[in-house]
């Protein structure tokens, strides 16, 4: 916390001591109240910069503690998180035709997700409010996550998560020992009642929209991205940074810390910033092409993480884009199924439906002529895989049936090869 100089609202600008406000700006209630966390970059610059961080050896999300908003060290948790791979990927280039693709791979994260980076922070901050049990409500990534850092602090945490969420997050939840609810309702339903829920009995709520310390840890994957591509990627920053988005807080937090590694003198330009949303569930996409307020829509595509009808933060995920001059563009389920095996075939990264989209994405933004063939991207695969198997036969079918015998195996063989 040491250069963190207040909490700003982006409705109505009042800024807030930290100590002043745990959650939303009071003035404008959580719906629009969304706090931003506001530094003195000049302080921060004098630790953090391009000469500072030559020699650095931590390679997590620690890295960037100056850039933080963590009172004690000590309540950081034993888990590795961030530092996850930046690959390129020429062959996936080809296939989306750009003219470099590279990939990070956040489901190589403690939990398999990208939201361990706002979870490691959540927690952090749960300890040191000294509350007795830290909430949130969650697609499912957020939720597993949350489990995850609060097992490692041993805080008890509650669960809100719908009905639908896959099972493979579920059972994250339970065995990291979590109390777990599944809301025979929508995601939309699960996040007001948790909400309701951490007022009531005075849990600490991990949820990103209305905790404004949750993006800093999103943001990290930014400040990554630039250090580690500066050291691989040989030449220009890619012109597109590419994300699913569903609440925003993601989208919104990329973008925050890509302009600070640009205002801390990482990054010469600042690349545009593609959204990508699922066809079912689009409400940012309508907004931005409309030029108009949010319209809460209801959720219908496979990528769980995503089915996000009514985004908690929309003011930032639409700054994002209009600032970055970049575009939000939205992928049927097909496309999601199509971009998962394409991503794994030719990147060898294997994503779930939601981290992926953005790969559907790119493809789109192609086609559309939104991002030019003599272009690069870099895109944020949120989520492992094996966190929704159900998709994955989905996208990649079934095995083939053999007898334990090899003339049927050289039968079926001689059948393919013919
Ligand atoms: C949460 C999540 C997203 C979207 O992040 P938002 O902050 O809700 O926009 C994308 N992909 C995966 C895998 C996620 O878990
Ligand atoms: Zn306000």
């Amino acid at each position: 916390m040491r250069f963190v100089v207040g909490l700003k609202c982006v409705h109505c600008g009042e800024q807030y001591a930290p100590e002043a406000v745990d959650y939303y700006c009071p003035r404008c209630g959580y719906h629009d109240g969304i706090l931003d966390v506001i530094y003195d970059y000049d302080a921060v610059q004098s630790e953090l910069n391009p000469q500072s961080m030559r020699g650095k050896k931590e390679r997590s999300m620690w890295r960037y503690l100056p850039l933080l908003p963590i009172a004690d060290e000590a309540n950081i948790q034993h888990l590795q998180v961030g530092w996850t791979p930046l690959y390129h990927a020429p062959r996936l280039s080809a296939y989306l035709g750009v003219a470099h693709c590279w990939v990070k791979d956040e489901g190589r994260n403690p939990t398999a997700s990208f939201k361990d980076r706002a979870s490691a922070v959540g927690v952090i901050k749960a300890l040191e409010k000294k509350a007795s049990r830290i909430t949130c409500a969650s697609t499912g990534n957020a939720a597993s996550s949350l489990a995850g850092f609060a097992a490692a602090a041993g805080l008890p945490a509650t669960i809100f998560v719908p009905r639908r969420a896959p099972e493979a997050k579920i059972a994250q939840l339970l065995i990291y020992g979590a109390q777990v609810f599944s809301v025979q309702g929508t995601y939309d339903q699960a996040w007001e009642l948790c909400m309701q829920a951490s007022e009531r009995f005075g849990w600490y709520n991990r949820n990103c929209a209305v905790n404004p310390y949750l993006i800093e840890g999103k943001k990290t994957v930014s400040l990554e991205l630039v250090e580690q591509f500066n050291e691989i990627g040989a030449g220009h920053f890619p012109d597109w940074v590419v994300v699913s988005v569903g609440d925003g807080c993601t989208i919104g937090g990329i973008w925050k810390g890509l302009k600070e590694m640009h205002r801390l003198g990482f990054l010469s330009k600042l690349p545009k910033i593609l959204g990508v949303q699922a066809a079912g569930c689009q409400p940012f996409l309508t907004a931005w092409q409309q030029d108009s307020p949010l319209v809460p829509v209801a959720a219908d595509t496979l990528a769980d993480s995503i089915a996000v009808g009514h985004p908690r933060n929309f003011y930032k995920g639409m700054l994002a884009v209009k600032e970055s001059g970049g575009a939000f563009v939205a992928v049927t389920d097909k496309a999601i199924l199509e971009a998962m095996t394409a991503l794994a075939r030719n990147a060898a990264v294997f994503g779930e439906p939601a981290g992926v989209a953005g790969i559907a994405g790119i493809k789109q933004a192609v086609e559309m002529g939104i991002i030019g063939p003599e272009e690069s991207v870099a895109a944020i695969v949120t989520g492992n895989g094996l966190k929704d198997i159900q998709s994955a036969v989905k996208a990649a079918g079934a095995p083939v049936a053999v007898a334990p015998d090899m003339e049927a195996v050289a039968g079926i063989i001689g059948g393919i090869l013919l």
